[in-house]
């Protein structure tokens, strides 16, 4: 494995099973920075939202590099308020405008919305066969989601990304996908940072001579997750993307696992309000 493995998709398409993740990078400097830093180290994936307010910068940073379109896989999301008014098409295209790209890699709705997400899958459904986007996907779903969504769905979602990391392994949840052909994609694959205090990741660090982050990173690697770290700062981006050479045993795979307390950084999906 190095940087730009990819994971191969149910309709073919292959995403690198490393990328970056730009949620709360600032539009402009920041986030450019970020993207440029992480494609000289060798990332060839990004993941931004129209809700991180960044996608233009994405972009700018994309097509400033010299590396051509196809070898880069470019993630964003379709934000709630499309799926409650009902203007997903309009949405979409405001996304590739801002990012000034002709097509997306990966395009997602990114929170189940009661109201609006059996409609907004079939919108995508008509961009994904229109050639925009290679592939169509969820995040934030829960297998009862799935279940209303296949009654009418022509397209099987290619993903699920959702918060993962060894406090919130969801077993159940990555199975259930799983065996509907759906791949898994780690958000918060570090638990926002926090996890890498935790006494078990540092001890293991410090048996490997390795950094915590580097250990939650191969964790999620070897269990098959995709996995999307933020960082803005170059020593980490490069740091999060030493993961090639080395790996971790058996006991210490589930060690990590065995923390698992159903612990949330972020929102349920059963229960937000925005
Ligand atoms: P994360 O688990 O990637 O942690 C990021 C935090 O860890 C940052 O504060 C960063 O400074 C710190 N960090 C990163 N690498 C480090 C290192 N090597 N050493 C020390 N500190 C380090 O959290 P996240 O940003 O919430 O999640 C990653 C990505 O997932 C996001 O950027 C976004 O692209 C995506 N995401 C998606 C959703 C969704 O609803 N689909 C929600 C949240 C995040």
């Amino acid at each position: 494995m190095k940087i730009d493995s990819a994971v191969t998709l149910n309709n073919g398409v292959h995403i690198p099973q490393l990328g970056l993740g730009v949620y709360m990078a600032d539009e402009g400097a920041e986030t450019e920075y970020a993207v440029r830093a992480a494609l000289d180290v060798g990332y060839r994936h990004i993941d931004t939202a129209k809700a991180y307010k960044n996608e233009t910068s994405v972009g700018k940073a994309i097509r400033e590099s010299n590396i051509p379109r196809e070898k880069i896989f470019v993630t964003t999301k379709l934000w709630n308020p499309a799926l409650r008014a009902g203007n997903e098409e309009e949405e979409f295209y405001g996304s590739l405008r801002s990012l000034g790209l002709d097509y997306i890699d990966l395009y997602l709705i990114h929170w189940p919305v009661r109201e609006g997400y059996v409609r907004a899958w079939s919108v995508m459904e008509k961009l994904y066969g229109k050639g925009l986007i290679r592939s169509i996907g969820l995040s934030n779903f829960n297998p009862h989601h799935l279940d209303t969504l296949e009654q009418t769905a022509t397209v099987t979602p290619a993903v699920n990304q959702i918060e993962l990391h060894p406090l919130l392994t969801q077993d159940e949840v990555c199975a259930y996908f799983r065996s509907k052909n759906i791949a898994i994609e780690a958000w918060s694959p570090l638990g926002r940072g926090a996890l890498l205090a935790n006494p078990t990741i540092v001890r293991i660090a410090g048996e490997i001579g390795r950094t915590p982050a580097q250990v939650l990173l191969r964790w999620h690697l070897q269990r098959g997750h995709i996995v999307i770290p933020k960082s803005v700062r170059r020593e980490r981006i490069t740091e999060n993307a030493a993961l090639f050479d080395f790996a971790l045993n058996d006991r210490q795979m589930n060690e990590i696992s065995a923390l698992n307390r159903n612990e949330r950084f972020g929102p349920d999906p059963d229960n937000f309000n925005f």
